[in-house]
C-alpha cells in the first residue's frame, strides 16, 4: 500500500489557550505519512480523519516535542559565545550546518552563560485544531525523498 500525503490546516495553542502557530492565511501543511515528518502524537490522530473533517487534537508534551531535560542545559564561558552583550532570551545556532537546535540563553553570570538546547516547545502539552484538506497517495518520488512535495510541502 502506498504511503499517503496528508494536507491539513491547523492552529496550535498551549494549555493557556495562547496561539503558538497557525497555517491560517497560508497553504495547508502537507506531510508524508510514516517517516516522522511531524510529531508522532499528531500524526497518529490525523491518520484517523477523513478529508473535510475537523478535530481538536491534544498531544501531551512527551508525544510532541518531548519533556524538558536539564541535561540539555549547558554552561559556557562568555568568551566562547559569538557575540558580546548577551541577554537572557538570546538565541544561538549551534554547529555549522544550520540543522542543530537553537540554544537559548536562560541564565547569566559575570563569566558564564547557561544555554538551553531543549526545543522551545519541549514540556508543553499542545492542542491542534485541525481540518483535513486533502489525502492522496504519495508519488514514488516523494516516498523516495521521504517528504511531501508541492504546496505546503517541500520545494526543491
Ligand atoms: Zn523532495
Amino acid at each position: 500500500m502506498a504511503a499517503k500525503v496528508i494536507s491539513f490546516h491547523y492552529t496550535l495553542t498551549d494549555p493557556s489557550g495562547k496561539k503558538l502557530d497557525s497555517s491560517e492565511g497560508d497553504e495547508p501543511l502537507s506531510f508524508l505519512q510514516g517517516v516522522g515528518q511531524i510529531i508522532p502524537g499528531l500524526e497518529a490522530a490525523l491518520a484517523k480523519l477523513n478529508v473535510g473533517e475537523k478535530k481538536k487534537i491534544q498531544v501531551a508534551a512527551k508525544d510532541a516535542y518531548g519533556l524538558r531535560d536539564s541535561k540539555h542545559e549547558i554552561e559556557v564561558p562568555l568568551e566562547q559565545l559569538p557575540k558580546k552583550d548577551i541577554k537572557i532570551g538570546d538565541m544561538f545556532q549551534a554547529g555549522q550546518d544550520g540543522h542543530s537546535p537553537p540554544l537559548t540563553v536562560i541564565k547569566l553570570t559575570g563569566t558564564h552563560a547557561t544555554l538551553d538546547a531543549n526545543h522551545p516547545l519541549a514540556g508543553i502539552d499542545l492542542t491542534f485544531d485541525v481540518e483535513i484538506t486533502e489525502i492522496r497517495d504519495a508519488t514514488p518520488e516523494e516516498s523516495d525523498h521521504g517528504h511531501a512535495h508541492g504546496a505546503g510541502g517541500h520545494h526543491h
